[in-house]
């Protein structure tokens, strides 16, 4: 039957769609039980001063080791949980979980400015977000501006008629609101008026050509030169060599994280790291 349809069978058969399809179920499958069985964590980047290295703040990355499928990057799962709807569980799991940490590092003495979630577009549109993160502030004792929410570009297209409210009612709970991975996606410069956000993360893709390439250049010049002069803070994200960052000190943008100074860490090995940079005061007796 396959044969007498000839040449065109490759598109019934083809074995990299086959697979992909066969991941996804697998990886929807898994994941509807993961938050359950425990098998995500949190990973957590500095966030340093670009003159001096020491830490500003600990982005929170969430990690799965799925027993079936082992250890998975949220670049493969997370757009999966996006479409099955449960990141909006497993995303409230993370607001938690990095309040959690973030109340055991002050209480161990930690001198850390803030924690830093990465929110979905989908956690976005529910209703209750202020609330999950007012909640999660009061249960672990932290004041808002503790807490960095990162939003990526899709949150602002997909312009929901809640979408001003929803960052005011963040804003007033006190917590840093920031738009991630800047310039990737599909930047509509205007809201960056409309909307009561602090700041920016410059796109990793940017950085790459830097300092070499010259039209990277130019958007790293253009981003810094707007975000000045709208007053928002502009943090670089995958800085890898130390000529990127003198770059950035360059453009006035004294905040950044990579692999130059860390990557990702587990919580005992980023209190090390917060230790070693001295940003670790006992607390008083
Ligand atoms: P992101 O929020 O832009 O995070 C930065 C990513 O770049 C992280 O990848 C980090 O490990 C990686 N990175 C950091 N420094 C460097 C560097 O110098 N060079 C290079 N090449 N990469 C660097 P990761 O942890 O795999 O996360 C990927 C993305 O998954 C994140 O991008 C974020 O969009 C999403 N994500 C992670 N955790 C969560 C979460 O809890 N909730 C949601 N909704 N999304 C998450
Ligand atoms: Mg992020
Ligand atoms: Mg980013
Ligand atoms: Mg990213």
């Amino acid at each position: 039957d396959a044969k007498r349809r000839g040449r065109n069978t490759w598109q019934l058969f083809n074995p990299d769609l086959a697979r992909q399809q066969h991941d996804r179920v697998q990886i929807e499958a898994q994941l509807r039980r993961a938050l359950d069985n425990q098998e995500f964590r949190l990973v957590y980047q500095p966030l340093v001063a670009l003159s001096d290295g020491k830490v500003r703040t600990a982005e929170a990355l969430i990690r799965w080791r799925s027993p079936a499928l082992g250890e998975m990057r949220p670049d493969h799962f997370i757009s999966h949980a996006e479409t099955t709807g449960d990141i909006v569980r497993i995303g409230a799991w993370v607001i938690e979980a990095a309040c959690r940490q973030m109340a055991a590092w002050r209480a161990e003495g930690f001198a850390l400015e803030r924690v830093a979630v990465n929110i979905s577009y989908r956690q976005f549109l529910t209703e209750d977000l202020p609330q999950i993160i007012a909640d999660a502030l009061a249960e672990h004792g932290l004041p808002g501006s503790a807490l960095e929410l990162e939003f990526t570009e899709r949150v602002l297209i997909e312009d929901a008629p809640d979408t001003l409210h929803t960052f005011e009612a963040l804003r007033a709970l006190g917590v840093v609101l920031t738009i991630d991975d800047f310039g990737e996606g599909y930047s509509a410069l205007n809201y960056l008026r409309r909307l009561p956000i602090h700041g920016l993360k410059l796109a990793q893709s940017f950085l790459q050509g830097v300092p070499g390439n010259a039209s990277d250049v130019a958007i790293c010049q253009a981003v810094a030169g707007i975000a000045r002069s709208l007053g928002l803070d502009v943090v670089a994200e995958g800085v890898e060599s130390p000529a990127q960052r003198d770059f950035l000190l360059g453009l006035g943008i004294r905040t950044g994280q990579g692999f130059l100074f860390s990557p990702a860490l587990e919580p005992d090995n980023f209190a090390a790291f917060l230790r070693q940079t001295g940003l670790h005061s006992p607390p008083a007796p």
